[in-house]
């Protein structure tokens, strides 16, 4: 399973920091989250709760492009 965003978890106020908000968790900072299960701390409880459900904690699946494809003939 695997969900574009991860954006359901809980976030706190970024103390001294208008407009910033950190996971209430791991206290990671929302855009380094970046929407992505992978951006929060392996330990975060939200991480390990939707890990636990299932859910890939993968970010963008980038797969190395093959530079010396072998396909001439
Ligand atoms: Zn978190």
């Amino acid at each position: 399973m695997k969900k574009p965003y991860y954006i359901d978890y809980r976030q706190v106020p970024f103390e001294g920091h208008a407009h910033r908000y950190l996971c209430a968790e791991c206290k990671v900072e929302t855009t380094t989250i970046n929407g992505q299960l992978s951006g929060h701390l392996a330990t975060c409880a939200y991480r390990l709760a939707l890990e636990k459900a299932g859910y890939e904690s993968s970010g963008a699946c980038q797969t190395p492009a093959s530079l010396d494809a072998d396909d001439v003939d």
